[in-house]
């Protein structure tokens, strides 16, 4: 499952520490020729900072460079397909590898308490169920408890419409990953796939190699 690694820049162009690693410019300037700022406040909305295949590619390395310290992780098709409760191998070894590093981690899912507390215990890892995304009071409460400070704070999922749009309220940065499995997802989730899709059309996508 370990895709080539590609990290992909979105046109927010927020990250200003990122651009000064990866050397690459703000596309705000593209979309304020394009779009009216009603649109680019919809954009601003559900597009991530970051982009990337898989999980796996935000090595420590790399969120070292982006001044991610801690993240706010979703569950479903982001660790692993929607109709398993187990992570690959894979997904566990890097989870391991942010432990090493140093970077905290704690699942946000929509989830109902008992499963998403399931997966969690067995991993050792600390979760927050039914975090209601794309509302933001789920990454807040985390960020509340564990007395982490948001502008070092990522949410990591699979759905703009939810774990995108929750980061984004609540003022963390924000990294899209491909879902995994999407033809396990209920037919509620699918439903949104189409314009997801739409929206990464219309905004410019930078690729970043990590050198
Ligand atoms: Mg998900």
């Amino acid at each position: 499952m370990k895709g080539a690694f590609l990290i992909l820049e979105t046109g927010k162009g927020s990250l200003l520490s990122c651009q000064a690693v990866f050397g690459f410019h703000s596309q705000e300037k593209h979309m304020e020729n394009r779009y009216s700022w009603g649109v680019r406040l919809l954009l601003g909305l559900f597009l991530p900072n970051f982009k990337v295949n898989v999980v796996n590619e935000l090595t420590p390395n790399i969120l070292h460079q982006l001044g991610i310290r801690n993240i706010l992780l979703d569950v479903d098709c982001t660790l692993k397909r929607y109709d398993s409760d187990q992570f690959e191998d894979w997904v566990v070894e890097w989870l391991e590898s942010l432990k090493c590093a140093g970077v905290e981690v704690c699942l946000l899912s929509n989830g109902k308490g008992p499963r998403i507390g399931r997966i969690a215990n067995h991993y050792g890892l600390e979760y927050e169920a039914m975090a209601l995304k794309p509302l933001p009071f789920g990454c807040w409460r985390v960020i509340r408890r564990k007395g982490w400070d948001r502008k070092q704070t990522a949410m990591v999922g699979d759905q703009i419409f939810a774990d995108i749009a929750a980061g984004n309220l609540a003022g963390v940065k924000t990294v899209h990953v491909t879902p995994i499995h999407p033809e396990t997802e209920p037919i509620f989730t699918r439903v949104k796939r189409p314009l997801e899709r739409i929206i990464f059309f219309m905004v410019p996508i930078h690729k970043i190699n990590e050198t």
